[in-house]
């Protein structure tokens, strides 16, 4: 039997919607005035899961793991409990089972309207890592700042090169960030000055949540990798490139990174995400053995990143890429991150790195956009952007195109707010 594809909630039907009955993405909202508790979006509504625990029409291996303000203790169940709350869901929302659709005084206090609910960040993220996995980002950012000739450095092609990032800045999507100050190296002078960053950037990136644990000193390789992720987000790493330049040699980037990065508070689920893998791109040379991988490993995400000036009518789209090109995948990041025995928690994320395309207008950051702010965009009301200025409201979306559906993130934005006086 095929898996039902539409819904007796109208708004999951239209082809556009991002969240139809494929997709059923975990979040944490509140309905006004009450507490988080965790949800599913479906077309213009989010279920409410601990609602529908508590009437018992829920697996009874999660009872008890939706009430609260994070994931964590459902994903923590690992993925048989997953696949069985989905296949439930799929029922009550589609129909073939009536539980819900037929129960009036359920119904209203289980679906409530997207437009209603607060939105809060989805998981408590114990660690954070940010990769740096696409070659076309890697190639551009090495020809500004190192060698045309030489762009790439010659482990990136051996190593899936990561950071350990921080976790306790990562903030859900609609989250107002002031423009960090930082110690900034001026060309011609000999100390650095300090103040506010002159060049602060967007990195368009996607990111996956850890579902399993893993023990210290035990690697997990790329074959069990997909039994350790339980979703994916849209991610934003906010970016100060001139505090950058001054403090990433030799240990990488800190106070540039470490100000906050946003995700979209839907988590897709890796099962969702199922019908749109694909080959990833050949590996040249061949990764070391336990960098190599079965099956396919990309995902066809499209990806569009938009800058919307303080005031201004409309956005003005300024890329447009897809995840799918990314040179290591995830399988291969999660095998090399554990591979010294490092151990992963649940809802750890995993940022890819900066996703860029071979285009001009498929690079993922305003670095490569603007080449380091040497050729400004024009935006939609005729301003003219290097880099970010304050007000400025970025807001990223994405979503895989199925046949007649879309299984999509909804989105990531953010506002600037002026740097706080030093
Ligand atoms: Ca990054």
């Amino acid at each position: 039997m095929t898996a039902p594809t539409t819904s007796w909630i109208d708004s999951a039907n239209d082809g556009q919607t991002h969240f139809p009955l494929q997709n059923l993405p975990y979040g944490v909202f509140s309905p006004s005035g009450q507490g988080p508790r965790v949800g599913v979006a479906i077309g213009n509504f989010v279920l409410d899961l601990a609602a529908l625990d508590e009437a018992g029409l829920l697996p009874a291996a999660a009872r008890g793991t939706f009430a609260g303000a994070s994931l964590n203790r459902f994903i923590a169940l690992g993925k048989p409990v997953w696949s069985e709350t989905r296949k439930r869901l799929t029922a009550l929302l589609s129909g073939a089972d009536g539980a819900l659709r037929d129960n009036d005084s359920l119904r209203d206090v289980a679906l409530v309207p997207m437009d209603w609910v607060r939105l809060h960040l989805p998981v408590e993220i114990p660690g954070y890592t940010d990769f740096y996995s696409s070659k076309e980002h890697a190639t551009n950012v090495g020809r500004m700042f190192r060698d045309p000739e030489n762009a790439l450095l010659p482990n990136w092609l051996e190593i899936p090169i990561g950071y350990n990032g921080r976790a306790s800045s990562v903030v859900v999507s609609g989250t107002e960030l002031h423009r960090p100050n930082g110690q900034i190296k001026l060309p011609n002078e000999a100390r650095p000055i300090f103040g506010p960053c002159r060049k602060l950037d967007f990195e368009l990136e996607v990111g996956f949540i850890v579902g399993r644990e893993s023990a210290l000193g035990e690697p997990v390789s790329t074959d069990a990798a997909p039994d350790h992720m339980f979703g994916m987000v849209l991610l934003n790493d906010w970016s100060a490139r001139d505090i950058q330049q001054w403090e990433y040699v030799p240990l990488g980037p800190f106070n540039s990174k470490g100000f906050g990065t946003s995700i979209s508070p839907w988590v897709v689920t890796m099962e969702a995400l199922e019908p749109f893998r694909r080959e990833n791109p050949v590996q040249t040379p061949e990764p070391l053995p336990y960098l190599q991988q079965h099956g396919k490993n990309a995902y066809d995400i499209a990806l569009e990143v938009a800058l919307r000036p303080q005031g201004a009518a409309a956005a003005s789209t300024i890329c447009r890429t897809n995840f799918k090109a990314m040179y290591w995948t995830m399988a291969q990041q999660l095998a090399h991150h554990t591979v010294s025995g490092c151990n992963v928690r649940v809802g750890d994320l995993m940022g890819s790195g900066t996703i860029s395309g071979t285009t001009p207008d498929s690079y993922g950051s305003m670095l490569e956009l603007t080449r380091n702010g040497a050729e400004p965009l024009t935006l939609a009301d005729g301003s003219r952007r290097g880099f970010l200025e304050d007000g400025d409201d970025v807001i990223m979306t994405g979503y895989c195109e199925g046949d007649g559906y879309r299984v999509g993130f909804g989105q990531v934005s953010g506002t600037i707010l002026p740097a706080r006086s030093a």
